[in-house]
C-alpha cells in the first residue's frame, strides 16, 4: 500500500460487555479490515486490554497493515471514559474494572499507535451522524436501547459531551419514586425500558404466577439471558406478559425522549442498540404516538430513524475520535 493511502487509514475499537468489535477504516468511513474477538470474563483490565490489542492487530493484518501505521486508534468504552486522560473508570460491566485504569497509554505501548478513548454510545451516535441514519441532520439524540439505555448528543453538528458525562438519557426520570434503576435510584427511563431491568421485571411477575413463553424461549435458544431475539419471538408467539413489558418499555421511551426534545429541539432521534435496532421499525408507531403526547411543541415532531450503521457502527465511530 502506498504510504499516502496507508496514512489516512484509523482504527476503531468497540469494548462491549460481551465482545470487543475492532475496524480498519479509511477517510471516507469505508471499513477495511475487522475482526471480532469475546471479551474477557475474567481477570482485570490489563486482561481486556490485551485482548482488545489482539483483536485490533488482527483487524489490521486483515487490511494489510500493522498498528503501527494507522494514524490513530479510538476506543468507543463504557463506564466513565476520560477522553482528555485516556483513563476509563467504574466499567462495571466488564471484569474487575471497579477502579481506573489508563487504558489509551496501554493500548499505545502495545500497539505503538495514538489512542484515544471516548464515551461508546456517544461515538456510536457521532458514526450515525457522520456516516449513517443521521446524515442529512445537524442536531440529533442517539438513542441506545439495548442492556440498559445509552444516548448521545450532536449540537450544531458537534458532538456536546457536557463536562464530560452528558447523554444520559436512560436516566430521565420518567416516573418520581418509580421502579428501581440499575443505577440504584428511582423511575429512570432505563428501569422500564433497559433490557436488563425488563428481564427482571419478567422474573418477578413470572415468579408471582404470570403465565408467559419468555424464559422458555431463553432455554430453547440456549440463550443466557432474555435477548432481543428472545423477546422478538415472544411478541410473535402473542405472549402477553411480553407485549405488556414492551408496552411499557415504549412508553417509558416515549416519555423521556419527548422530554429530552423538549429541551434540546433537534431535527432527529436515532434509535439504536440490541432492541432498538430489533423492534425499531416494528414499533415506530407506538413509539412516536407515545412521544406524541408529551411534545411540548407536537406541531413539528422531530424525524425518529432506526440506526443504521449495525454492529460496526461503534467501532466505525471510535475511529472518527480522530476525525474530530
Ligand atoms: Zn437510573
Amino acid at each position: 500500500m502506498n504510504p499516502a493511502r496507508k496514512a489516512a487509514l484509523r482504527g476503531g475499537i468497540d469494548l462491549g460487555g460481551t465482545k470487543i468489535q475492532t475496524a480498519v477504516v479509511d477517510a471516507r468511513g469505508e471499513v477495511r479490515g475487522e475482526a471480532r474477538h469475546p471479551t474477557p470474563t475474567s481477570g482485570g483490565p490489563e486482561d481486556v486490554a490485551e485482548a482488545m490489542a489482539a483483536a485490533m492487530r488482527e483487524a489490521a493484518e486483515s487490511a494489510g497493515l500493522a498498528t503501527e501505521d494507522l494514524v490513530g486508534i479510538g476506543v468507543g468504552s463504557p463506564g466513565d471514559a476520560d477522553e482528555k486522560t485516556g483513563v476509563v473508570s467504574a466499567a462495571k460491566n466488564l471484569p474487575g474494572w471497579e477502579g481506573s485504569f489508563p487504558l489509551a497509554k496501554k493500548l499505545k505501548g502495545e500497539l505503538g499507535a495514538e489512542v484515544k478513548v471516548g464515551n461508546d454510545v456517544q461515538v456510536a451516535t457521532e458514526a450515525e451522524f457522520e456516516l449513517g441514519a443521521g446524515r442529512e441532520f445537524s442536531t440529533l439524540i442517539g438513542v441506545f436501547w439495548g442492556t440498559g439505555v445509552g444516548g448521545g448528543l450532536i449540537i450544531d453538528g458537534k458532538p456536546w459531551l457536557g463536562r464530560g458525562a452528558a447523554g444520559e438519557i436512560g436516566h430521565m426520570v420518567v416516573k418520581r419514586g418509580g421502579a428501581k434503576c440499575p443505577c440504584g435510584r428511582k423511575g429512570c427511563m432505563e428501569a422500564y425500558a433497559g433490557r436488563s431491568a425488563m428481564e427482571a421485571e419478567a422474573r418477578r411477575q413470572h415468579e408471582e404466577g404470570q403465565k408467559t413463553d419468555l424464559f422458555k424461549l431463553m432455554r430453547k435458544h440456549e440463550k443466557p439471558r432474555l435477548t432481543s431475539g428472545v423477546w422478538e419471538r415472544a411478541l410473535d408467539h402473542g405472549d402477553h406478559l411480553a407485549e405488556k413489558l414492551i408496552e411499557r418499555a415504549i412508553e417509558a421511551l416515549g416519555t423521556g425522549i419527548a422530554s429530552a426534545c423538549n429541551l434540546l429541539d433537534p431535527e432527529a432521534v436515532i434509535l439504536g442498540g440490541g432492541l432498538g435496532v430489533r423492534f425499531g421499525e416494528r414499533l415506530m408507531e407506538p413509539l412516536t404516538k407515545e412521544m406524541s403526547k408529551h411534545l411540548f411543541v407536537d406541531e413539528r415532531p422531530p424525524a425518529v430513524r432506526v440506526a443504521s450503521l449495525g454492529d460496526l457502527g461503534g467501532a466505525i465511530g471510535a475511529s472518527l475520535l480522530f476525525a474530530r
